[in-house]
Formats: structure tokens, sequence, C-alpha cells
């Protein structure tokens, strides 16, 4: 396991702890080995934002690194105004809003919060239809929280070589590692 967690771990865990591993054996490769239409797709809506041309507004942090040292987590948030508190994520379409999402924007708002910054709202925006969907912050939503924890102790004491690893068919066919996992089901 990585001495810290990668924010995109949070998501990859709850859809297959497995995917973890995969992720830290092709992390230095070139990534469209690898990535599909999908991932590739939601990269590019990212491009304005990790350019740093999304704003130019001095108080708009813009794909700005972040460490959160309560839960050891680094990672990236896509866009903060530092007047308003308003953290937002893009996604380039937002079908459900999937806890692993939350947990994600969560990591963001401890890091920022460490740093000094005052989160006052949380934002998702839907680029495909424009759209956002309010997130409440973690001291809002205790069951969430509890869950986020529970998360990264999960992460932090998975055990690849468990025997109690039962793969689900329907991630499968739907994971960008199915052609190299001993576990797969397709
Ligand atoms: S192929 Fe299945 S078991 Fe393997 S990492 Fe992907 S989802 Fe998990």
């Amino acid at each position: 396991m990585e001495t810290y967690i990668p924010i995109s771990y949070l998501n990859d865990f709850i859809f297959c702890p497995r995917s973890i591993y995969f992720h830290q054996l092709y992390g230095g490769y070139a990534k469209t080995v690898y990535q599909q239409k999908p991932q590739v797709a939601g990269i590019a809506a990212h491009t304005a934002i990790d350019e740093q041309t999304y704003s130019t507004r001095k108080n708009i942090l813009q794909a700005t690194e972040i460490y959160c040292e309560r839960y050891n987590i680094c990672g990236k948030i896509d866009v903060f105004d530092i007047d308003t508190g308003k953290l937002t994520e893009r996604k380039r379409e937002i079908k459900t809003i999937y806890d692993g999402y939350v947990f994600q924007v969560y990591a963001q708002y401890f890091a920022l919060s460490e740093m000094g910054y005052n989160v006052h709202n949380i934002v998702m925006h839907c680029i495909a239809h424009n759209k956002n969907y309010n997130i409440p912050l973690p001291k809002d939503a205790p069951e969430m929280h509890c869950k986020f924890e529970q998360l990264i102790d999960q992460i932090n004491n998975f055990d690849l070589d468990t025997p109690n690893f039962t793969p689900i068919e329907a991630k499968c066919n739907n994971c960008i590692y199915n052609n190299l996992c001993d576990y797969s089901l397709c």
C-alpha cells in the first residue's frame, strides 16, 4: 500500500479493492494503455482545470495539490473559491452521486480546512447537463462522515491475499483491469 492514500483510491476501492493493486502496478505507465473511452473523456473534462485556465481570478484555487494529514490522503482539488468558501468538483457526467464521489470531496474538504481555508459549501457539477448537486459538509452528515472513516480504515488494512474476497461479475464486466486480473469473472 502507498504511504499515503491518493484521493482517487476512495472511489476505486469501493468499486473493487483489488483494482487498487492494478492502479499501483500501472501508476507510472502510459495512461492510454489501460484507460478506455469513459476514463479518457473524464480526463478531457478536467483539462481546463488541470491546465489552470478555468479562471484567472487570484482568489480561485484550481487543480491545487492538497494533502490531508488527519487521514493521510493526497490529491488535487478542482476549483475552490477562497472568498465564498465554495468547493466545486466537476465531473463529465453525473448519473448517480456515488458515495465514492462524496468521499473524494470530503478528503478535499478536510485538506483545505487543515490548510486554513473555510469551506462553506461543496458542489458537484455535472458538465454534460450543466447541473449542480449540493453535497452536505461532513459535520452536517455524521453517518457519511463515519462511513468515510470506515473506508479509510478498510483501505489501510486491506490484504490483497485475503481469502474472503468475492468478485462481482457486473463489476468485472465494467472493470478496465479485467484482462489482467486473476479474479475476473468475465
Ligand atoms: S476484474 Fe473484477 S475482481 Fe478484478 S479488479 Fe476488476 S472488478 Fe475487481
